[in-house]
């Protein structure tokens, strides 16, 4: 199967410029990791998407790629072994590559550290992951308790993190000298291109054990999945992340942790009655003509339930009124809240009945006379209602039908 394109993997030109490669990136990243993307292809695209972002960000590698394309870095050419591993996102534990992406810290390019030539220190800290996590409208602005599973490297407990079985070395390694890196040639016809690359032998440790631990089969550390509970507190967003120190992979050589990152995301009303923008709620109100035109006690919906509110007489279509302090807690001071807006709707009815008509049309005879408000074509619902009194009024929406509204519910509040 012949690979993709990087840059096309990304969908970018080839003049991209770092951040163009990082924002692709993440935008990619996000839409299909597996955490978050159940398609059958999501995994695929996101460990295409991975690879490419890996070869992408790092300069050495991105200009050995533009050259010479997949064959310059991996892919049978001379990186094929410390070069890009597919197998680092195998189970996806390999999310502090992602980490690296989003949040820019941590342990650095696992390739940056062999291009200085030196030593690398031994003993690192482990990779920072990611975890994205859905959380429903209402948890996210009052918090809640939930559990997560988590999926990390821990310390082999058998070996103690040191890869080796009780008692026994570690051995310089003999491939690389004790050096951790290896020097590779490739032959072009471009002339000799030479790579630095991490040892296979040991992992650019420099030694390896001559006799593995059994327990983590000299890896020093294991996959555990792990069940955590976590407290969301109230007044989160989308966006937001909460780290939990030291619950990132374990460090390589028993060395410290990473940490986990929580990124929410936050769900619509899944009653579509509320619509969040930051720490204010959005709603509507439908009223009648009526309620509208006198005035009335209504309920208006809130986040902890209907709330009684005055609409003053006069009240015009698409008026919004605001109710302080009911809406969305700020995260880092729970106790001040947004607010909520609630914008009036003035229904129209379909059907009256013939006493609401007869009302309606005596109001609509009083406005004419005192040369009321009202204006409306000829066409309209007054020649409907002329021609055609006793028929079906199917027509919707004319100067007549807010009146019959009016009417209606007027009645009804006076029974
Ligand atoms: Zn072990
Ligand atoms: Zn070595």
């Amino acid at each position: 199967m012949s690979k993709r394109d990087y840059y096309e993997v990304l969908g970018l030109e080839r003049g991209a410029d770092d951040n163009d490669v990082k924002r692709a990136y993440r935008k990619l990243a996000r839409q299909y990791h597996p955490d978050v993307n159940k398609d059958a292809e999501a995994e695929g695209i996101f460990k295409e998407v991975s690879e490419a972002y890996t070869i992408l960000s790092d300069p050495q590698r991105r200009a050995a790629y533009d050259r010479f394309g997949h064959a310059g870095v991996g892919a049978g050419g001379g990186f094929g072994g410390g070069g890009f591993d597919s197998s680092n996102f195998g189970g996806f534990g390999g999310l502090g590559d992602i980490f690296e992406a989003f949040f820019g810290g941590g342990r650095g390019d696992p390739f940056s550290g062999q291009r200085g030539g030196s030593q690398r220190s031994r003993v690192e800290r482990g990779s920072d992951l990611r975890l994205d996590l859905q959380i429903g409208f209402r948890d996210a602005i009052f918090g809640l308790e939930r559990e997560i599973e988590v999926q990390h490297l821990e310390h082999c407990d058998i070996c103690d993190g040191k890869g080796m079985e009780p008692g026994t070395q570690m051995s310089s390694c003999p491939t690389c000298r004790g050096s951790g890196q290896i020097q590779q040639h490739q032959r072009t016809a471009f002339g000799t291109f030479t790579h630095v690359t991490t040892c296979p032998k040991c992992q650019g440790q420099g030694n390896f054990a001559e006799h593995p631990c059994k327990g983590c089969k000299g890896k020093g550390r294991v996959d555990q999945r792990k069940t955590l509970k976590v407290t969301i507190p109230a007044g989160v967003d989308t966006g937001v992340r909460l780290c939990m120190n030291g619950y990132g992979d374990a460090g390589a050589q028993g060395g410290p942790p990473g940490d986990l990152y929580l990124v929410l995301h936050v769900q619509d009303d899944s009653e579509g009655i509320f619509e969040r923008r930051d720490q204010d709620i959005y709603t509507e109100l439908p009223i009648g003509y009526a309620q509208a035109a006198l005035g009335d006690k209504v309920e208006v919906p809130t986040l902890e339930g209907p709330t009684k509110f005055d609409i003053p007489a006069g009240t015009q279509p698409g008026t919004v009124f605001k109710l302080r302090n009911k809406g969305v807690p700020y995260l880092n001071s729970p106790a001040t809240r947004g607010d909520l807006y609630f914008k009036v709707n003035v229904s129209v009815p379909t059907e009256v009945s013939a006493e609401q008509r007869n009302l309606l049309e005596n109001l609509y005879e009083l406005e004419k006379g005192l040369g009321g408000g009202f204006s409306f074509s000829e066409d309209g619902g007054l020649g409907a209602k002329k021609s055609d009194k006793h028929a079906d009024d199917k027509k919707k929406g004319g100067f007549f039908d807010i009146l019959k509204e009016t009417w209606k519910s007027h009645h009804k509040e006076e029974d």
